[in-house]
């Protein structure tokens, strides 16, 4: 919906895939409150990283329920294996919490896109060509 010449603007800045791409990983540092996912280090426009929990070649895509911020270093041991094969209690960093807190973002994510329908939702392309869906 288009409310007044903002709404254009922004929509234009969206549209650049530099911008859109830089916005939504920004996001995502943004709600883990710019701390790894695994370890809780702290992290800055620099140091951070995104981790797809499903790797991307065993089919995980770039949707926000699948990335998460993690620090260069977790998200390089994790490698290409999956979240529970690498993330459980023989890793050094693993507390139960911590993977509490990235099984409901994976929920939480999950749903938010599942009940948008196309009427109240803008389709975006990310990166890779993904579409997916951001609420009006
Ligand atoms: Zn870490």
């Amino acid at each position: 919906m288009i409310n007044c010449e903002q709404d254009l603007l922004v929509n234009l800045i969206e549209l650049s895939p530099q911008n859109a791409r830089r916005k939504f990983r920004q996001s995502i540092f943004e709600s883990w409150g710019w701390k790894c996912a695994y370890c809780e280090k702290d992290l800055d426009t620099n140091s951070a990283t995104i981790d797809h929990i499903l790797p991307k070649f065993k089919g995980g895509h770039n949707v926000k329920s699948n990335m998460l911020c993690s620090c260069s270093s977790c998200n390089r041991s994790k490698g290409s294996v999956l979240l529970e094969e690498w993330y459980n209690p023989s890793n050094f960093h693993y507390t139960e919490e911590r993977l509490g807190k990235i099984k409901h973002w994976i929920e939480d994510n999950s749903l938010s896109i599942k009940v948008l329908s196309p009427d109240k939702a803008t389709p975006y392309i990310t990166n890779d060509f993904y579409i997916g869906w951001i609420s009006n």
